[in-house]
């Protein structure tokens, strides 16, 4: 069985207008002409995933877009109609640092059209598992408004498609990005059959907070679980805390499709991020990841890609994730997994442990209670 690959064009050409780095210019503050969420990284995957040969190991699909009755299964009409405006009358935000140009109708329909394909192709039988190169991305964005560059929630979306088309009763979502996925986790928080789990950079998102006592409300308590971490943190401590607390909440919950929003921004040249990952540890995440998915879930585990803005280490962290999930290599070495050992950083301090320890105990005590 094969792993799908979709994307489109259209997601590239997503265009949130002139910034610095996320700044209108003006005053001080040059002209720079290049948002920081622009097409660069996710582009330079694409080509590496070409140049190394990894492309042609994949099943290639077309992506569509996501229909205006998908959209409201997690989008209020309201905002959907807004996002159309918007587009129709040139561009603006969305919400709160969500920028669209004209065309931002079309690739967020698009975008989310790549996560809806990929539930398609894995819950169809036609693939095993399914990388969507989302852009815009989709994990903050929220059921009445976009956020952080994020316009249509690309992952909630396709759990809830999984949910609504194919009768599916248990989806687990696992947040790598960097940021605390909270247009998920408000997607979901007062629904059980949804267990969402984001693992971050502690208070590094403006706004929201992402902290470990955010259960989830009404039905849905106990059922979204946040790890916030603090910045400095390698691979020891992201494997510590997906063993002690991630990897055990998916085997207790034992889910029928595992959906993985994809950021690399815990990746150790990110701009927005202030952690130290490389492909080592991606490589390692997707493998805990799938062998979750291949005891439970029938090997179904679709990722979106969300954030992740240095260019040129992305495609290489974004290339071993998809060696891993299609057991695949490609002819391209990573340049940077030689300086892996060298980082003393890489190594899990004591102070990561313990933090690990206890919010080990404390979801524990949240299942024991609040799990049916
Ligand atoms: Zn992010």
């Amino acid at each position: 069985m094969s792993t799908a690959y979709i994307t489109d064009e259209l997601c590239f050409w997503h265009d949130p207008g002139n910034y610095a780095l996320m700044l209108k210019p003006g005053g001080y503050v040059e002209p720079y002409n290049r948002h920081i969420e622009n097409a660069d990284p996710k582009r330079r995957l694409h080509n590496l995933l070409q140049t190394s040969g990894l492309m042609d190991q994949l099943t290639v699909m077309p992506a569509r877009d996501v229909l205006a009755e998908e959209l409201t299964r997690i989008h209020s009409a309201a905002y959907v109609q807004k996002v159309q405006q918007l587009a129709l009358q040139g561009g603006g935000n969305t919400g709160v640092g969500a920028p669209i140009s004209s065309n931002g109708w079309d690739a967020a329909r698009r975008s989310a059209g790549c996560a809806l394909t990929a539930v398609d192709a894995v819950l169809k039988g036609n693939a095993q598992t399914a990388y969507a190169l989302t852009r815009p991305p989709g994990h903050h964005a929220e059921p009445e408004q976009g956020m952080g560059f994020c316009v249509f929630s690309n992952a909630a979306l396709a759990a809830a498609h999984a949910i609504d088309v194919y009768g599916l009763k248990r989806v687990a979502i696992v947040d790598w990005d960097v940021h605390f996925g909270n247009g998920t986790q408000k997607s979901f928080e007062n629904r059980a059959d949804v267990l969402t789990i984001s693992v971050h950079q502690q208070a590094g998102y403006l706004l929201v907070k992402g902290e470990a006592d955010e259960l989830g409300t009404g039905l849905g308590l106990g059922y979204n679980l946040n790890l916030p971490l603090p910045p400095g943190c390698g691979f020891g401590a992201y494997r510590e805390a997906f063993e002690q607390v991630v990897l055990p909440a998916l085997d207790a919950y034992r889910p029928e499709l595992i959906i993985v929003p994809c950021g690399y921004d815990a990746g150790r040249f990110d701009p927005l991020g202030r952690m130290l990952l490389d492909g080592v540890a991606f490589r390692w995440m997707t493998d805990a990841v799938l062998d979750i998915a291949q005891r439970h879930s029938q090997g179904r585990l679709v990722m979106t890609h969300e954030g992740g803005y240095c260019p040129v280490s992305v495609p290489f962290w974004g290339l071993a994730v998809l060696e891993q999930l299609s057991g695949c290599s490609s002819q391209a070495t990573c340049p940077f997994t030689p300086q892996h050992d060298l980082m003393p950083g890489q190594q899990l301090q004591s102070y990561q442990r313990d933090l690990s320890r206890q919010l080990s105990a404390h979801f524990e005590e949240v299942r024991q209670r609040h799990w049916r």
